[in-house]
């Protein structure tokens, strides 16, 4: 893939989320080992991903046992990268876990039928000055641009009207078919004790679009700018940046 100097969603929200932790992050370089809960989301995306990029074409699901296995496969490679806390288990994040692909797949998959899985997008937006780039989950035939979270608590229902992650994706998706996308749609695998699948549903406006250009324009013009200064917020918790920012 291209790795010419680009935006992307992550970097716009972790801009908007704390400025110091961007500078941290991508203006220095310092990259910190990954969550638990990080490695879980990776694991159950890639997991997806794998039935549903052999579903382009087959037009069937794997079985489950074979989800299930495809799942303990990633994990265990993902999982070395992860920094646990001393009273975080791997073990009992692998068998939690292990449920959210498994309900999502029997409830959610066989209704499902992609044509694009992780479609890569990079173009000008004629707004900013680097390009945009990024991946988008999931298109369906109908060309419902899908999303897929893990998340320890459900959504507010109007979580898909306001994110910006699915108004980058409704761009590129008419970037790279020159036509609006059917709808937007976030499918949530929510870690409670019986883990559930919440569904929040959005389209997009041509304002919705604009809105989101205009923002990333000033988020650009600002780390231009080198406007860069801690934002103490409930995120600071698990921020991997909390030394150098004490620091700071
Ligand atoms: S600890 Fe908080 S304020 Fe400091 S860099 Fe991290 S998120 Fe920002």
């Amino acid at each position: 893939m291209n790795d010419e100097p680009h935006l992307s969603v992550s970097q716009l929200r972790t801009y908007m989320q704390c400025p110091l932790q961007y500078f941290f992050r991508y203006v220095c370089g310092v990259e910190r080992p990954p969550t638990p809960e990080l490695i879980l989301g990776r694991t159950i995306h890639e997991t997806l991903h794998d039935n549903y990029r052999q579903k382009i074409e087959s037009h069937r699901d794997l079985p489950l046992s074979q989800i299930t296995d495809i799942f303990s496969d990633h994990w265990d490679r993902e999982v070395k990268e992860a920094e646990f806390q001393d009273d975080e288990n791997s073990g009992h994040f692998k068998d939690q876990g292990i449920q959210l692909p498994t309900a999502y797949h029997q409830g959610v998959s066989p209704v499902v039928q992609p044509i694009e899985v992780e479609k890569e997008f990079l173009f000008d937006t004629g707004v900013t000055e680097l390009p945009l780039k990024g991946y988008i989950d999931l298109i369906d035939d109908q060309h419902y641009i899908i999303d897929h979270k893990t998340s320890k608590r459900s959504f507010p229902k109007d979580a898909a009207d306001r994110n910006i992650q699915l108004t980058a994706y409704a761009l590129a998706h008419r970037k790279l078919y020159g036509d609006k996308e059917r709808g937007v749609r976030m499918d949530i695998m929510v870690k409670t004790k019986q883990p559930k699948i919440q569904q929040l549903q959005s389209t997009r406006s041509q304002a919705d679009i604009d809105r989101f250009l205009r923002l990333a324009k000033n988020v650009e013009d600002d780390i231009k700018a080198g406007i860069f200064y801690p934002n103490e917020n409930y995120m600071c918790s698990p921020c991997g940046y909390r030394e150098m920012c004490d620091e700071w």
